[in-house]
Protein backbone atom coordinates (compact mmCIF):
# COMPACT_ATOMS: atom_id res chain seq x y z
CA UNK A 1 0.00 0.00 0.00
CA UNK A 2 1.14 3.14 -1.00
CA UNK A 3 0.59 6.15 0.70
CA UNK A 4 -1.80 7.87 -1.94
CA UNK A 5 -4.43 5.43 -1.39
CA UNK A 6 -7.51 4.67 -0.30
CA UNK A 7 -7.75 3.35 3.34
CA UNK A 8 -10.51 0.36 2.91
CA UNK A 9 -12.19 -1.33 5.47
CA UNK A 10 -15.29 -3.37 6.48
CA UNK A 11 -18.19 -2.54 8.50
CA UNK A 12 -17.12 -4.78 11.89
CA UNK A 13 -19.30 -6.43 14.58
CA UNK A 14 -18.69 -5.10 18.21
CA UNK A 15 -19.41 -8.28 19.99
CA UNK A 16 -17.96 -9.41 22.83
CA UNK A 17 -16.57 -5.79 23.37
CA UNK A 18 -16.10 -2.83 21.83
CA UNK A 19 -11.92 -3.69 21.04
CA UNK A 20 -13.46 -7.13 19.59
CA UNK A 21 -13.95 -5.18 16.56
CA UNK A 22 -10.38 -3.51 16.09
CA UNK A 23 -9.05 -7.64 16.47
CA UNK A 24 -11.59 -8.03 13.74
CA UNK A 25 -10.53 -5.43 11.37
CA UNK A 26 -7.29 -6.37 11.72
CA UNK A 27 -7.76 -10.11 10.91
CA UNK A 28 -9.64 -8.60 7.81
CA UNK A 29 -7.11 -6.53 6.93
CA UNK A 30 -8.82 -3.16 7.39
CA UNK A 31 -7.18 0.18 7.38
CA UNK A 32 -10.31 1.52 8.48
CA UNK A 33 -13.14 0.29 10.20
CA UNK A 34 -17.06 0.88 10.67
CA UNK A 35 -18.95 -0.02 13.77
CA UNK A 36 -22.79 0.79 14.87
CA UNK A 37 -23.30 3.26 17.68
CA UNK A 38 -25.43 0.53 19.55
CA UNK A 39 -28.00 -2.28 18.73
CA UNK A 40 -29.17 -1.04 14.69
CA UNK A 41 -32.70 -1.41 16.20
CA UNK A 42 -33.12 -0.58 19.33
CA UNK A 43 -33.16 2.57 20.88
CA UNK A 44 -30.51 3.57 23.05
CA UNK A 45 -26.51 3.70 23.19
CA UNK A 46 -25.11 1.31 25.18
CA UNK A 47 -22.60 2.88 27.85
CA UNK A 48 -19.03 1.72 27.50
CA UNK A 49 -16.87 2.01 30.48
CA UNK A 50 -13.35 4.30 30.54
CA UNK A 51 -11.70 0.57 30.81
CA UNK A 52 -13.19 0.05 27.45
CA UNK A 53 -12.69 3.05 25.84
CA UNK A 54 -9.22 2.90 26.74
CA UNK A 55 -8.56 -0.77 25.47
CA UNK A 56 -9.99 0.19 22.12
CA UNK A 57 -7.93 3.23 21.62
CA UNK A 58 -4.57 1.53 22.80
CA UNK A 59 -5.69 -1.42 20.93
CA UNK A 60 -6.10 0.50 17.30
CA UNK A 61 -2.92 2.65 18.28
CA UNK A 62 -1.05 -0.56 17.82
CA UNK A 63 -2.95 -1.59 14.86
CA UNK A 64 -2.30 0.47 11.83
CA UNK A 65 -6.55 1.01 11.43
CA UNK A 66 -6.25 4.88 10.42
CA UNK A 67 -9.60 5.64 10.45
CA UNK A 68 -12.77 4.51 12.62
CA UNK A 69 -16.41 5.30 12.06
CA UNK A 70 -19.38 4.93 14.08
CA UNK A 71 -22.76 4.23 12.57
CA UNK A 72 -25.90 5.31 13.78
CA UNK A 73 -29.05 2.85 14.42
CA UNK A 74 -31.32 2.94 11.94
CA UNK A 75 -34.35 3.97 13.68
CA UNK A 76 -33.07 7.56 13.50
CA UNK A 77 -34.86 9.77 11.68
CA UNK A 78 -34.28 13.43 12.20
CA UNK A 79 -37.65 14.21 9.37
CA UNK A 80 -39.58 12.15 11.18
CA UNK A 81 -43.63 14.08 12.37
CA UNK A 82 -43.51 12.68 14.98
CA UNK A 83 -42.36 14.15 17.74
CA UNK A 84 -40.89 11.43 20.17
CA UNK A 85 -39.21 9.49 17.43
CA UNK A 86 -37.41 12.90 16.47
CA UNK A 87 -36.45 13.62 19.75
CA UNK A 88 -34.93 9.85 20.42
CA UNK A 89 -32.97 10.57 16.97
CA UNK A 90 -31.73 13.60 18.30
CA UNK A 91 -30.35 11.81 21.70
CA UNK A 92 -29.47 8.69 19.38
CA UNK A 93 -27.19 11.07 17.23
CA UNK A 94 -25.70 13.08 20.40
CA UNK A 95 -25.17 10.05 22.15
CA UNK A 96 -22.95 8.52 19.85
CA UNK A 97 -21.34 11.38 18.87
CA UNK A 98 -20.13 11.51 22.43
CA UNK A 99 -19.22 7.92 22.46
CA UNK A 100 -17.16 8.67 18.94
CA UNK A 101 -15.12 10.85 20.86
CA UNK A 102 -14.44 8.03 23.95
CA UNK A 103 -13.32 5.79 21.62
CA UNK A 104 -11.41 8.08 19.13
CA UNK A 105 -13.38 7.82 16.28
CA UNK A 106 -12.98 10.34 13.89
CA UNK A 107 -16.99 10.70 12.51
CA UNK A 108 -20.58 9.71 13.15
CA UNK A 109 -22.79 8.46 9.72
CA UNK A 110 -26.21 8.38 9.73
CA UNK A 111 -28.95 8.35 7.36
CA UNK A 112 -30.87 11.27 7.66
CA UNK A 113 -34.26 10.42 7.50
CA UNK A 114 -38.04 10.12 5.91
CA UNK A 115 -40.79 12.66 6.55
CA UNK A 116 -43.45 9.76 5.69
CA UNK A 117 -45.86 12.29 3.39
CA UNK A 118 -45.16 15.52 4.86
CA UNK A 119 -43.18 16.57 1.65
CA UNK A 120 -39.71 17.72 1.54
CA UNK A 121 -39.42 21.42 2.62
CA UNK A 122 -40.90 19.83 6.18
CA UNK A 123 -38.59 17.29 6.50
CA UNK A 124 -35.53 19.14 4.94
CA UNK A 125 -36.33 22.24 7.78
CA UNK A 126 -36.80 19.09 9.89
CA UNK A 127 -33.46 17.82 9.87
CA UNK A 128 -31.84 21.08 9.86
CA UNK A 129 -32.93 22.04 13.13
CA UNK A 130 -32.69 18.51 14.33
CA UNK A 131 -28.35 18.26 13.00
CA UNK A 132 -27.73 22.09 14.16
CA UNK A 133 -28.96 20.72 17.81
CA UNK A 134 -27.08 17.44 17.77
CA UNK A 135 -23.70 19.57 16.79
CA UNK A 136 -24.52 22.25 19.60
CA UNK A 137 -25.43 19.47 22.57
CA UNK A 138 -22.59 16.87 21.66
CA UNK A 139 -18.37 17.15 22.02
CA UNK A 140 -16.41 19.74 19.42
CA UNK A 141 -14.56 16.51 18.15
CA UNK A 142 -16.24 13.92 15.85
CA UNK A 143 -17.66 14.89 12.60
CA UNK A 144 -21.50 14.48 11.63
CA UNK A 145 -21.41 13.02 8.27
CA UNK A 146 -25.12 12.76 6.32
CA UNK A 147 -25.45 9.45 4.03
CA UNK A 148 -27.11 9.63 0.84
CA UNK A 149 -29.89 7.32 0.30
CA UNK A 150 -31.46 5.44 -2.30
CA UNK A 151 -34.28 7.87 -2.17
CA UNK A 152 -37.16 5.14 -1.86
CA UNK A 153 -40.84 6.50 -1.05
CA UNK A 154 -40.65 9.58 1.02
CA UNK A 155 -36.89 9.31 2.56
CA UNK A 156 -34.63 12.36 2.06
CA UNK A 157 -31.18 11.83 0.61
CA UNK A 158 -31.34 10.59 -2.51
CA UNK A 159 -30.14 13.80 -4.07
CA UNK A 160 -27.05 16.18 -4.13
CA UNK A 161 -29.36 19.40 -4.32
CA UNK A 162 -31.64 18.07 -0.45
CA UNK A 163 -27.82 17.76 1.08
CA UNK A 164 -26.64 21.26 -0.22
CA UNK A 165 -29.94 22.80 1.56
CA UNK A 166 -28.93 20.86 4.89
CA UNK A 167 -25.26 22.16 4.37
CA UNK A 168 -26.50 25.70 3.56
CA UNK A 169 -27.98 26.11 6.93
CA UNK A 170 -25.96 24.61 9.49
CA UNK A 171 -24.17 26.78 12.22
CA UNK A 172 -21.26 24.70 12.55
CA UNK A 173 -20.55 23.66 9.13
CA UNK A 174 -16.74 22.60 10.62
CA UNK A 175 -18.34 19.53 11.84
CA UNK A 176 -20.46 18.26 9.26
CA UNK A 177 -19.30 16.14 6.35
CA UNK A 178 -20.92 13.69 3.58
CA UNK A 179 -20.93 9.90 3.21
CA UNK A 180 -20.89 8.75 -0.50
CA UNK A 181 -22.75 5.27 -0.87
CA UNK A 182 -22.08 4.26 -4.13
CA UNK A 183 -24.71 1.70 -4.15
CA UNK A 184 -27.13 4.28 -2.75
CA UNK A 185 -26.15 6.85 -5.54
CA UNK A 186 -26.63 4.29 -8.38
CA UNK A 187 -29.99 3.07 -7.19
CA UNK A 188 -31.30 6.61 -6.37
CA UNK A 189 -30.51 7.39 -10.30
CA UNK A 190 -26.80 8.62 -10.55
CA UNK A 191 -25.28 6.05 -13.61
CA UNK A 192 -21.53 6.00 -12.12
CA UNK A 193 -20.71 3.26 -14.98
CA UNK A 194 -18.26 5.07 -16.67
CA UNK A 195 -15.71 7.13 -16.24
CA UNK A 196 -17.49 10.27 -18.04
CA UNK A 197 -20.44 9.64 -15.69
CA UNK A 198 -18.68 9.21 -12.27
CA UNK A 199 -17.16 12.38 -13.20
CA UNK A 200 -20.64 14.40 -13.91
CA UNK A 201 -21.50 12.65 -10.36
CA UNK A 202 -18.93 14.40 -8.81
CA UNK A 203 -19.18 17.46 -10.55
CA UNK A 204 -22.47 17.80 -9.33
CA UNK A 205 -21.75 17.01 -5.95
CA UNK A 206 -18.79 19.10 -5.77
CA UNK A 207 -21.61 21.78 -7.34
CA UNK A 208 -24.67 21.51 -4.45
CA UNK A 209 -22.21 20.35 -1.24
CA UNK A 210 -18.50 20.62 -1.77
CA UNK A 211 -16.42 17.93 -2.12
CA UNK A 212 -14.40 18.82 0.37
CA UNK A 213 -17.19 18.12 2.48
CA UNK A 214 -16.86 14.40 1.03
CA UNK A 215 -15.48 12.65 4.03
CA UNK A 216 -16.36 9.07 4.08
CA UNK A 217 -17.02 6.22 1.31
CA UNK A 218 -19.09 3.24 1.51
CA UNK A 219 -18.20 1.07 -1.42
CA UNK A 220 -20.64 -1.13 -2.08
CA UNK A 221 -21.52 -2.64 -5.29
CA UNK A 222 -25.37 -2.64 -6.33
CA UNK A 223 -27.73 -5.93 -7.23
CA UNK A 224 -30.22 -3.02 -8.12
CA UNK A 225 -30.71 -1.08 -11.06
CA UNK A 226 -29.80 2.26 -11.53
CA UNK A 227 -32.86 4.13 -10.32
CA UNK A 228 -34.28 1.44 -8.92
CA UNK A 229 -34.05 3.03 -5.48
CA UNK A 230 -33.36 -0.66 -3.87
CA UNK A 231 -31.24 -0.55 -1.43
CA UNK A 232 -29.48 -3.72 -2.13
CA UNK A 233 -25.98 -4.08 -1.95
CA UNK A 234 -23.48 -6.38 -3.47
CA UNK A 235 -19.89 -7.94 -3.69
CA UNK A 236 -17.58 -5.33 -5.46
CA UNK A 237 -17.45 -6.54 -9.54
CA UNK A 238 -20.27 -8.85 -9.10
CA UNK A 239 -23.10 -6.31 -9.29
CA UNK A 240 -24.00 -3.47 -11.54
CA UNK A 241 -21.93 -0.92 -11.15
CA UNK A 242 -18.97 -2.89 -12.69
CA UNK A 243 -15.55 -3.96 -11.63
CA UNK A 244 -13.98 -1.11 -14.42
CA UNK A 245 -15.99 2.14 -12.85
CA UNK A 246 -14.67 0.83 -9.11
CA UNK A 247 -11.02 0.65 -10.68
CA UNK A 248 -12.02 4.33 -11.65
CA UNK A 249 -13.77 5.44 -8.51
CA UNK A 250 -10.32 4.06 -6.11
CA UNK A 251 -7.64 5.97 -8.81
CA UNK A 252 -9.68 9.22 -8.88
CA UNK A 253 -7.36 11.55 -7.60
CA UNK A 254 -10.50 13.90 -5.77
CA UNK A 255 -11.13 10.74 -4.08
CA UNK A 256 -8.08 8.91 -3.08
CA UNK A 257 -6.68 9.04 0.45
CA UNK A 258 -10.35 8.73 1.85
CA UNK A 259 -11.38 5.76 4.17
CA UNK A 260 -13.63 3.24 1.88
CA UNK A 261 -16.02 0.77 3.64
CA UNK A 262 -17.46 -1.70 2.00
CA UNK A 263 -20.41 -3.07 4.07
CA UNK A 264 -21.21 -6.74 3.19
CA UNK A 265 -19.69 -8.29 6.20
CA UNK A 266 -16.46 -10.50 5.74
CA UNK A 267 -16.20 -12.38 9.03
CA UNK A 268 -14.37 -15.60 7.31
CA UNK A 269 -10.61 -16.09 5.80
CA UNK A 270 -12.95 -17.95 2.93
CA UNK A 271 -15.29 -15.28 2.05
CA UNK A 272 -15.25 -12.86 -0.57
CA UNK A 273 -13.04 -10.15 0.16
CA UNK A 274 -14.32 -7.14 -1.28
CA UNK A 275 -10.81 -5.86 0.45
CA UNK A 276 -8.18 -7.65 -1.58
CA UNK A 277 -10.69 -7.10 -5.06
CA UNK A 278 -10.80 -3.03 -4.70
CA UNK A 279 -7.25 -3.51 -4.14
CA UNK A 280 -5.96 -5.44 -6.75
CA UNK A 281 -7.72 -2.40 -9.15
CA UNK A 282 -4.95 0.73 -7.29
CA UNK A 283 -2.61 1.52 -9.70
ZN1 LIG B 1 -23.95 2.78 3.41
ZN1 LIG C 1 -27.23 0.49 1.89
Amino acid sequence: MGFDTMYFGYHVSTEGSPVSAIKRGVEAGCDSIQIFSGSPRRWGTPEISGEEALAFRKSRAESGIRFVALHSIYLVNLASPEDSIYKRSMSSIISALDKADELDAFAVVTHIGNHKGRGEEFGLERITAGINTCLEKSSEKSLLLLETTAGAGTSIGGSFEQFGKIFESTNRPERLGFCLDTCHIFAAGYDIRTPSGIDATLSDLDGFIGLERLKLLHINDAKSDLGSHADRHEHIGEGNISLEAFRYIVNHPALRELPAIAELPYENAGDFDDLAVLRSLEE
